[in-house]
């Protein structure tokens, strides 16, 4: 069976004082969590969660990261950075990152690779917007953002990454995907990644994320092809991240 995972998504939110208190606050709460567990933390604070987390059940990611190796790519942060710094995770294709700064199916691709390259394991992000789905297109966008990280680093890669389905609408808007709604799509991607590996696709691990609150996650976890979350808004507040991980 798949572990489950809760990752939060920090997002450009924190300072050292404040991400100190949320990170101490929800070690002790963890206790009696079984899943797994990870805080995705904006770059400046990658030393601190790794100071904070290190022999914790907590691994700690980044948000983004460069399709390069290293180089004259002034403001990037190369996937070796963030594995110096004890990264497990690393989000890519974020539809923020996607929508307010340009990054095309292929740019996500290539940031794939470069993570997988330096031993992280990418979180793919995935998801359609409103007038997507009201065009009845849902499916084509998600399989057409899978495929492009498929057909350049092949289906095999999967067996070291995540997939997190975000549709864009449930993203700080307080309008949660159904359980249904998520599942449908969790399982249409699955059944993508099956026609080429069956093995692949049974054991990928498949995040939903989108306003996941304590009131709601229960049931989206519940859902089989559903197998965690990625936690914006509700990953900043220590009690509200906690009951997420309890219900995961
Ligand atoms: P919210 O949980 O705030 O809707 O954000 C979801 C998200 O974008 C996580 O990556």
């Amino acid at each position: 069976a798949r572990t489950k995972l809760v990752a939060g998504n920090w997002k450009m939110h924190g300072n050292l004082a404040a991400n100190q208190a949320l990170l101490q606050d929800i070690l002790s709460g963890l206790d009696a969590c079984r899943t797994e567990v990870a805080v995705c933390v904006p770059f400046p604070y990658l030393a601190q969660a790794q100071m904070l987390l290190t022999g914790t059940q907590v691994a700690w990611g980044a948000q983004t990261v460069s399709e390069h190796a290293q180089g004259a790519y002034t403001g990037e942060t190369a996937a070796a950075m963030l594995a110096d710094f004890g990264c497990r995770y690393v989000l890519v294709g974020h539809s923020e990152r996607r929508a307010l700064y340009g990054e095309s199916d292929a740019a996500v691709a290539a940031k794939f690779a470069a993570a997988l390259q330096a031993g992280l394991t990418p979180v793919l992000c995935v998801g359609e917007t409103l007038a997507e789905r009201e065009a009845g297109a849902t499916g084509a966008v998600v399989i057409r953002q899978l495929e492009a990280v498929i057909a350049s680093s092949g289906v095999q890669a999967l067996a070291r990454a995540v997939v997190a389905y975000e549709p864009v609408w449930a993203i700080g808007t307080g309008k949660t995907a159904t359980p249904q709604q998520a599942q449908d799509v969790h399982a249409l991607i699955r059944g993508r990644v099956a026609a080429d590996d069956a093995k692949v696709a049974e054991e990928l691990q498949m995040l939903y994320g989108g306003s996941v609150k304590p009131g709601n996650a229960a049931e989206l976890f519940a859902m089989p092809d559903i197998d965690g979350g990625l936690i914006g808004g509700a990953a900043l507040v220590a009690v509200d991240f906690l009951a997420i991980c309890a219900a995961a």
